[in-house]
């Protein structure tokens, strides 16, 4: 069972790309293994080869349904297939009804008449209905329905000079949400919208550069983590930057960064050994639950009793140390014990995506220990709660080893509004938080737990970084979305 099949938003994406190695899918592979959990539907990694015979450049594709492991499964795809020395790959989560699309697959290529191109994106654009209207208006052929497939046709058709400027052009005519790796025939390519909304990393090993949505994809092949591609910020990197040691470093478009970072990368979707907006995600998490001992803590009615706190393997672990951590200064009783265990030898479950289905799922995926529970006061930390179909059969799960009370504790606030930017949540109705109207006391009676307390949106935002100038979409919780959304796309969302 993967990630993505759990009650959780899902990411749709994870980018990367590598610079000037003869290894250049090799470690692309590495990295994109790194960044499985941001996408588990199917993934993809081109090349780009100079064949010296023909005094041209020649990209090789490989891309498929499936795990990282299963789609390069054959070493000789890596090693005799994907030759070249610039790699660009994508592991990807898509939506139901694109997820059997084999074209919908990514990275996506085209030659035109200044050469090839290959494109990876993570994000959502907002504007792209209004975009692909006119595109198709004008007699564009699209062969995808990803969005990521008009900033293509927008380059082919720039009449600017040269590839970077057309880049630059078609990058601003898009809005909404991109983190992008894009491979010219002798270039490697990252940009990151206005609002910077999902990550984007540069990493370096010797003189090979890399670029990805997290730092974890660094690590795996011992790459050091460089900076972030700042918002609104467009890197080249080519053989100038290899023998000078810079990356080119331009601006999309005049208007100055406007910083909304995803706040839910530092809650849910990035792994805590990663490097996100320049942060670490597990001093966020730790922070989060921190904040929330504070806010929410768990005192039993009998002062003898010690309260136990478990977590929900894995998402919810970091946070689970930062609440005990907290919980103890605060001088509460608590302690972190290990309730919940979570099968990571799971073969794949049939395709039904039923609600009781995903109940079963749960109870195929955690057991409990029952003599760490049995006649305990236990606090649940987890990260999110979104139809509250998985936090349910949890509360079941738990209650059936026979504890004296269940309090559930979530390290971020209630979520009730939509994703425009790149990540899936379910339609609004089906939000266990708008369906019980925000009161939490009845979320909790349906939870079945004996109290139930959420982050606030203050203390959330407290618990991030905050730079000068760093600023966060809080949109699912809050419905404040920093980046305008087409009208068209939000009706289609709430009908849903
Ligand atoms: S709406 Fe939520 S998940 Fe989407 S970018 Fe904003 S904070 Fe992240």
């Amino acid at each position: 069972m993967n990630r993505s099949e759990l009650d959780k938003p899902r990411c749709h994406c994870a980018v990367l790309g590598v610079y000037g190695t003869p290894a250049a899918s090799q470690m692309a592979y590495y990295g994109l293994l790194a960044q499985q959990h941001r996408g588990q539907e199917a993934s993809g990694i081109v090349t780009s080869e100079y064949d010296g015979g023909h005094r041209r450049y020649r990209f090789h594709v490989h891309k498929d349904f499936g795990l990282v492991d299963d789609v390069y499964a054959d070493p000789g795809v890596l090693t005799n297939f994907l030759r070249g020395t610039i790699a660009i790959g994508h592991n990807r989560y898509s939506t139901a009804g694109a997820s059997d699309n084999r074209a919908n697959v990514q990275p996506f290529t085209v030659h035109y008449r200044d050469g090839n191109i290959a494109i990876a994106h993570n994000g959502n654009l907002t504007n792209f209905r209004q975009l692909r209207a006119r595109l198709e208006a004008e007699g564009t052929i699209f062969q995808t329905t990803s969005d990521t497939e008009i900033i293509l046709h927008l380059v082919a058709r720039s009449r600017e000079s040269g590839q970077l400027n057309q880049i630059r052009d078609a990058l601003g005519q898009v809005n909404g949400a991109y983190s992008l790796v894009i491979m010219t025939d002798d270039k490697l390519i990252g940009a990151r919208d206005n609002a910077g909304i999902r990550p984007l990393a540069i990493g370096k090993k010797g003189n090979t550069y890399m670029l990805a949505s997290e730092t974890v994809a660094f690590d795996i092949v011992d790459a050091q983590y460089v900076r972030d591609v700042e918002p609104g910020e467009m890197v080249i990197i080519d053989a100038e930057s290899q023998k000078s040691g810079v990356v080119t470093s331009l601006r999309i478009t005049d208007a100055p960064p406007n910083p909304h970072f995803c706040i839910f990368e530092y809650i849910y979707f990035s792994r805590p050994d990663s490097m996100v907006f320049g942060h670490s995600v597990d001093k966020v998490r730790r922070k989060l639950g921190k904040n929330l001992a504070t806010a929410h803590p768990v005192r039993s009615g009998d002062p003898e009793e010690k309260p136990i706190v478990i977590n929900v393997p894995d998402s919810s672990n970091t946070a689970t140390m930062g609440y005990v951590q907290q919980a103890v200064k605060d001088g509460e009783k608590a302690k972190l014990e290990i309730g919940l265990i979570r099968s990571h030898y799971i073969g794949r479950t049939f395709i039904q995506p039923k609600q009781d289905v995903r109940q079963n799922k749960v109870k195929i995926k955690f057991n409990t220990v029952k003599g760490v529970l049995q006649d305990r006061v236990v606090v649940i930390v987890d990260d999110s709660i979104v139809r509250g179909t998985t936090s349910k059969q949890l509360v079941q799960l738990v209650r059936q080893a026979g504890p004296k009370e269940v309090h559930f504790r979530v390290s971020s606030p209630p979520i009730t509004h939509p994703c425009y930017y790149g990540m899936d949540f379910p339609t609004p109705s089906e939000l266990i938080a708008n369906q019980c109207e925000g009161d939490v006391e009845r979320i909790g009676k349906e939870l079945g737990v004996d109290s139930l307390g959420y982050l606030s949106i203050e203390d959330l935002l407290a618990s991030a970084p905050d730079e000068e100038g760093q600023n966060y979409c809080t949109a699912c919780f809050s419905g404040r979305y920093p980046v305008a959304i087409d009208s068209q796309h939000s009706k289609e969302e709430n009908e849903a």
